[in-house]
């Protein structure tokens, strides 16, 4: 699958918190793209669903 977290991430934390296989908050604050697995397709579906600022986007 393709992951990406766009300019426009918060750092809510909470892609990391739904699905930290894929998603892994940098000392940046923001959010950061670690592993783009298939395995992890429905976790990073569901963390693009539920991100405040719609920053995350999978295509899979
Ligand atoms: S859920 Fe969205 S705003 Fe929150 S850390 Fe993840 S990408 Fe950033």
């Amino acid at each position: 699958m393709k992951v990406k977290v766009t300019d426009g991430c918060i750092g809510c934390g909470l892609c990391q918190g739904v699905c930290p296989q894929v998603f892994e908050m940098g000392e940046d604050g923001l959010s950061h793209v670690v592993c783009t697995d298939d395995a992890f397709a429905e976790g990073a579906l569901q963390c693009a669903a539920m991100c405040p600022v719609d920053a995350i986007e999978v295509e899979v």
